[in-house]
């Protein structure tokens, strides 16, 4: 039987990624929708997530596509509510919220899957395999976008609790946790924030590994033209490049795959979720979070020229 799931917060990439992906799955089924200013044919609608909960009991899983700002309440309301919950990145607005979220499943039996979909990018499996094993010498990640195209109209990325550059660019700190064999810390970082804005629109990361490896990060909203979402890693007997988010691969300057965007990431994501809900277990990791929070904690400050959404 499909699980039975609830959507919160119609935007964006509930559109763009989760409905299709649940359109074709055959885990779930999206019974229900909550959204104050958006709805979804063919479902039932509801203004909000206490409604949802109130009103389609039968949902067996709820997950959320809200802003990290919002991500807290609803999970733990969610939680509460005895449902399964799938959190779309990034996890919450603090991490203590995150660490508490994962409390609340275990006391009561429940899965969270907090996610990171850049993992599931369709060369990161294969990046991963390449890498452990090999001694590493350096990296380098370049993960620079345009906002204007991929947030359109967004405030709330701008404000506390929106990340600004790093709500991409924790996708890339995902995918280096996942492949790297050793942990990575950040030394040292640079933030820039519009004097208009309350979140860093570019950000520049000196990391660390545990065995003294540097990797260095550079993310920009500001950029056009051509995107750049790629990581590069050098080690002892070779160099690997992931770039389209994950997607693309290339070994010693051969390519590997030339796979392109999202595609396969959320089909992938909710799989995975079906699986853990059939255990009850959740999947939570907090690594890239904190690598972000870090910076944020250590960064220097840097005003830039004002930015409008
Ligand atoms: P979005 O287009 O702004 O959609 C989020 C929706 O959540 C809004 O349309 C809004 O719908 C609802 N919402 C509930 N509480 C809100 C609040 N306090 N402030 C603003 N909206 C609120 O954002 P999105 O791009 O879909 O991003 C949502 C989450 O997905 C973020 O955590 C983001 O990092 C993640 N994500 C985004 C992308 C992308 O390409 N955009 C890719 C991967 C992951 P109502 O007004 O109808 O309630």
């Amino acid at each position: 039987m499909r699980l039975k799931l609830g959507l919160l917060g119609i935007g964006k990439i509930a559109r763009d990624q989760h409905i299709p992906a649940l359109m074709s799955s055959s885990q779930f089924e999206l019974v229900a929708c909550a959204s104050r200013n958006a709805s979804v044919d063919g479902v039932a609608n509801f203004s909000d997530l206490e409604t949802m909960l109130a009103r389609a009991p039968q949902l067996d899983c709820v997950s959320i596509c809200t802003p990290p700002q919002a991500h807290f309440a609803a999970a733990l309301a969610a939680l509460r509510a005895g449902k399964h919950v799938m959190l779309e990145k990034p996890p919450t607005a603090t991490t203590r919220q995150i660490a508490l979220l994962a409390d609340e499943a275990a006391r009561r039996g429940r899965t969270l899957f907090q996610t990171w979909h850049s993992r599931f990018a369709a060369s990161v499996d294969a990046a991963r395999e390449w890498v452990r094993g090999r001694t590493l010498t350096g990296g380098r990640i370049i993960w620079k976008e345009d906002v204007h195209h991929w947030h359109p109209g967004q405030q709330w990325i701008w404000e506390p609790g929106g990340f600004g550059v790093f709500d991409p660019g924790i996708n890339a700190l995902s995918v280096l946790t996942e492949v790297l064999e050793n942990d990575v810390c950040v030394e040292a970082a640079v933030l820039e924030f519009p004097e208009n804005q309350q979140a860093p629109i570019a950000a520049n990361l000196r990391m660390r590994t545990e065995d003294g490896v540097s990797v260095n990060a550079e993310f920009d909203f500001r950029q056009k033209g051509e995107q750049s979402w790629d990581i590069e890693l050098f080690t002892t007997t070779g160099r690997l490049k992931l770039s389209q988010g994950g997607a693309a691969l290339e070994l010693d300057d051969q390519v590997i795959s030339a796979d392109r965007g999202l595609a396969g990431e959320y089909p992938r994501l909710y799989a995975r979720f079906a699986a853990l809900c059939t255990e009850a277990k959740s999947e939570v990791d907090w690594r890239p979070f904190q690598l972000v929070a870090d910076a944020f904690l250590i960064g220097e400050r840097r005003v830039v020229a004002p930015h409008h959404v």
